[in-house]
């Protein structure tokens, strides 16, 4: 295949896809490539897709995407060995239209977004791996494949080959990450029938709910586990960052195990069987972490460009902007003429303009913050727990005893200092 393409997008990801598609939609020849045997088979999500972003590139997509629920419901658990400590929101007003976000499964969902890039033009060919960017005088003019004669040319190159982005560190715009910079999550899909996650989750027709908890999940190291309903379906999963999984000695199998069987968690997964098991990393990394995404003739997206907010699990929606900005970008340089890296430099100037990079800015040194400084974790969600059982047990002690025994406490661990101290450590991280 010697045919030369507008443009050459690597990776049929929530970022890759949507580039293809507003690519194609805008009449520019687009070839997208994808290694798994199908769009969405290697790929792994905790499973919770944002409406908005999607929205934007197809309107009123919840009419015909493979969905699983809307998300009514966000809870946050802070856990402790034997209790919880929760807070959330439920709000009728996200089951219906315009809807706030959905669980989805990826394999069906990134199949059918795909599908939709092939009906605005795009050709789609899976089973191919790019081995990397051809690079001539300086400008990316193509990529080669592992098929036979199969070095392929376009205007524009479009990395979007995920995580670990190994044409992004071929081309030099990134080194090898740090491990503080990527989290491991490991993840499983438990078949259940509707019914029993309706009861269990309290739960109408075509509601969801998601749970995100912290603490004793991670088994109090830096990350989260979630708990997702589907249709059919819950989403479990576990992640802490390299870093800390070494440095805790922690296996992600084990904390997925230890997870399951939490006596807070264990009642809701009940005669649950376990239909998939799923492993990978997400670029946890942020402001600091993002690479140069636009070169001659290259421009990378999604979570090759490390365009994950990690404290609000947002990934694949930054994937699909960052998509959609990249394709402007192009389609501009295209009428143009110009290729140059100034020119895609528009992309790099639109994310930076977006809620993308400026809620990654805003977030900057919260990952860092949380991992050098373990307590926040490690002592004070057990503190909240002890404090809430404290405050919620009736002895006959009066309610201003009590709040002074549990201050007390409180302060005799840690002294009031360190607890200010702390307090105003992660005020400033997330501020
Ligand atoms: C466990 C887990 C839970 C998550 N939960 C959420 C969530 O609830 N909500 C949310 O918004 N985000 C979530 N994320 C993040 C989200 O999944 C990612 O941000 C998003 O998938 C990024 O999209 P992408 O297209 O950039 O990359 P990917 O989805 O990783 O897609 C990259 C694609 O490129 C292909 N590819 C890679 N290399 C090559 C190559 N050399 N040649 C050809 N093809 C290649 C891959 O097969 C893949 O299809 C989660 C991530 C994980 C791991």
């Amino acid at each position: 295949m010697s045919e030369k393409f507008d443009v050459i997008v690597v990776g049929a990801g929530p970022a890759g896809t949507a580039c293809a598609y507003t690519c194609a939609k805008n009449g520019l020849n687009v070839l997208l490539i994808e290694r798994g045997e199908y769009p969405g088979s290697k790929n792994v999500m905790g499973g919770v897709l944002y409406r908005k972003q999607l929205e934007e590139i197809i309107p009123e997509f919840w009419k015909e995407a493979p969905l699983e629920r809307p998300v009514i419901e966000q809870r946050f658990w802070m856990l402790d060995k034997e209790s919880v400590v929760q807070f959330g929101y439920k709000g009728l007003e996200w089951g219906q239209e315009p809807y706030n976000n959905f669980t989805i499964l990826r394999a069906q969902f990134d199949q059918w977004f795909a599908k939709k890039a092939v009906e605005a033009g795009a050709l789609l060919i899976n089973e191919t791996v790019v081995k990397e960017c051809l690079v001539e005088d300086g400008k990316v003019v193509g990529v080669r494949t592992d098929r036979p004669d199969g070095d392929l040319f376009a205007d524009v190159v479009v990395l979007a080959d995920g995580v670990n982005s190994l044409l992004g560190k071929q081309l030099g715009f990134h080194k090898e990450f740090r491990p503080d910079e990527v989290a491991l999550t490991v993840m499983e899909v438990i078949n259940l029938p509707k019914d029993k996650i309706n009861d269990r989750f309290n739960l109408s027709e075509n509601q969801g709910c998601t749970i995100e908890i912290f603490g004793d999940s991670t088994k109090g190291n830096l990350g989260t586990a979630f708990l997702y309903t589907n249709k059919e379906s819950l989403n479990i999963g576990v992640g802490t960052t390299l870093s800390s999984m070494t440095k805790a000695k922690l296996r992600p199998y084990d904390l997925l195990d230890h997870l399951k069987t939490h006596p807070m968690v264990k009642p809701y997964l009940e005669g649950g069987e376990s239909a998939e098991y799923l492993a990978h990393l997400i670029p946890e990394g942020g402001y600091r972490s993002v690479p140069k995404v636009a070169g001659n003739g290259v421009v990378v997206v999604g979570d090759a460009a490390q365009l994950v907010n990690a404290i609000h699990r947002e990934g694949s929606n930054m994937a699909m902007s960052s998509g959609k900005m990249a394709a402007e970008a192009i389609i501009q340089a295209k009428n143009d003429g110009d290729y140059s890296e100034s020119s895609l430099n528009r992309y790099r100037e639109a994310l930076y303009d977006s809620f993308i990079i400026k809620d990654l800015e805003k977030y900057k040194d919260a990952a860092h913050t949380f991992e050098k400084h373990p307590q926040y974790f490690n002592d004070y969600v057990p503190m909240m727990n002890q404090a809430a059982s404290k405050f919620f047990t009736v002895d006959g002690t009066p309610k201003r005893e009590k709040q002074k025994q549990i201050m007390q406490s409180i302060t005799k661990e840690k002294g009031r200092i360190k607890v200010l101290q702390d307090l105003y450590r992660a005020w400033k991280a997330v501020k």
